[in-house]
């Protein structure tokens, strides 16, 4: 059994990690860079070793100090959390030949799914719906060629993608170049690789993804759906389960079609198969996320697994005897990202010493912070200082309990966008889930907002 976890990241993720190992009677292992001595998950774990300075090639980032500590501390297993090197394949390699558990997919499968172009060809071979579009285009006259058989308007994406960047859209053939050429510098700066493929612009998508766990003895099950339509620049902002817009009869479909998805590939340990859903609720697969993702909780709180925990059993070898008649779907859950930044001020990160820190609670109300009273927020990294998690009987009653918890939220020193998703939980649109992922955009524009969003 693994008896000793290096968790290999920071925040609210880290924290989650280290108390979900408490649970399992893990020992902890912290890893941090230099600036990051007073933040929580330092102070949480049983060990915490300061690994570097705070360039994150020095710390989050550095795999052969990562390697070293957990081979000195006699770790049996890394957990990566998300971003990071969550999806780094060497770091699942390098894990693996140094006799560490890395939890998580084998190097094969995050190479496989990390490449969004190639996974889009796999997806295509087990008979998955995908959006139609191509693979890596090599060069700009290829692109436009394309673009034209596939239909304006189109989305260039980054093969490396991930967190919404190295996207542009093209409306037409006039704008192809400068989209085209913006998509792949953005992508080279993002992730050192400027490769990008094309696809049709879904108009009017919500975003519908499914929750995979597959263990290492082919037990392969979904947990359900998350829609994340709401979105900023491509980035989840409120997620929620279950989603409005799928039925009994379609969630049956999308999630044997994920299940069948993660089957194909020999996937392992806890993944999202991501899809977009046009107007008639076609659905088309967008990309696998091989990792935890920020809003796995309202999948916990809808279904009472402990998705962090699942992790850990199946990296350990254990046989889950997962059947997805047993899985039973409760209530409703939203969580909503509360990030240090300023929507008035066109949502520029607001990074600084947090005074007074007064955080909701309640019956239903989770949340997943790694801030307290005094602790300096860093501009070094992700500006989601907290999760609120809210579990009603029903939609109605989660966006009430929501609006409760956003209310009580008390926060000093910095600014949030609290208000912000306050007034989200009260748009009408929001409410009666008439809307798609251009959701904000489209609310900034009714408020008035000048903001180059
Ligand atoms: P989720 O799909 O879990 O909602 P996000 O897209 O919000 O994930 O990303 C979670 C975190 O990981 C963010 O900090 C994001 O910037 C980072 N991230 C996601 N994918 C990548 C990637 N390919 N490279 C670098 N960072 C990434
Ligand atoms: P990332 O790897 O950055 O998470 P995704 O491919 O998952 O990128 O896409 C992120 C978001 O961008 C989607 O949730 C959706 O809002 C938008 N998007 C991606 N592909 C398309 C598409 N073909 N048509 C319309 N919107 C898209
Ligand atoms: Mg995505």
């Amino acid at each position: 059994m693994i008896k000793r976890i290096l968790v290999a990241n920071r925040g609210e993720i880290a924290v989650r990690i280290i108390r979900a190992c408490r649970e399992l009677d893990i020992e902890t292992v912290a890893v941090y860079a230099k600036n990051d001595c007073e933040s929580l998950h330092v102070k949480l774990a049983d060990i915490s070793v300061c690994i570097g300075s705070n360039k994150l090639s020095d710390s989050y980032l550095n795999i052969p100090r990562i390697i070293t500590t957990a081979k000195l501390y006699n770790c049996d297993a890394i957990h990566p959390g998300y971003g990071f090197l969550s999806e780094n394949s060497r770091f699942s390699q390098v894990c693996e030949s140094s006799n560490i558990i890395f939890i998580g997919p084998k190097a094969k499968l995050i190479d496989l799914m990390g490449n969004k172009s190639s996974a889009r060809e796999m997806m295509a071979k087990a008979n998955v719906p995908i959006v139609p579009g191509t693979s890596v285009i090599e060069t700009f006259d290829e692109g436009l060629k394309e673009s034209k058989r596939i239909g304006f308007p189109v989305l260039i994406k980054a093969s490396a993608g991930g967190g919404g960047k190295g996207m542009r859209i093209a409306e037409d053939e006039n704008n192809f170049q400068k989209a085209y050429n913006t998509a792949k510098q953005e992508a080279l700066n993002a992730f050192g690789d400027d490769r990008v493929y094309i696809e049709k612009l879904i108009e009017k998508p919500r975003h519908v993804e499914f929750q995979i766990l597959a263990d290492q003895h082919g037990n392969v099950i979904h947990l359900g759906e998350r829609d994340c339509s709401i979105q900023r620049n491509h980035q989840k902002v409120i997620e929620e389960s279950p989603s409005k817009i799928i039925d009994d009869q379609l969630r049956e479909e999308m999630g044997s079609i994920a299940v069948q998805a993660a089957q194909t590939i020999g996937y392992t340990n806890a993944g999202t198969i991501e899809f977009l859903l046009d107007k008639n609720k076609k659905f088309y697969f967008i990309e696998m996320n091989t990792r935890i993702q920020v809003e796995h909780p309202v999948t916990e709180m809808i279904t009472g697994i402990d998705l962090i925990k699942e992790q850990i059993l199946i990296a350990n070898g254990i046989n889950r005897e997962y059947s997805q008649e047993k899985i039973k779907f409760s209530g409703h859950a939203i969580e909503c990202r509360v990030n240090a930044e300023d929507p008035s001020n066109n949502f520029v990160p607001s990074p600084g010493k947090v005074t007074i820190v007064n955080l909701p609670g309640g019956n239903g109300i989770r949340i997943d912070s790694f801030i307290y009273n005094g602790y300096l927020i860093s501009p070094i990294y992700d500006s989601m200082i907290t999760k609120i998690i809210v579990h009603g009987d029903n939609r109605q009653e989660a966006i009430n309990k929501m609006k409760g918890a956003l209310g009580e939220m008390t926060i000093e020193g910095i600014k949030l966008n609290t208000s912000f998703l306050f007034e989200i939980m009260e748009d009408k649109n929001f409410v009666n889930s008439n809307y798609d992922t251009s959701f904000i955009e489209k609310f900034l524009i009714n408020r008035g907002d000048q903001n180059d969003w």
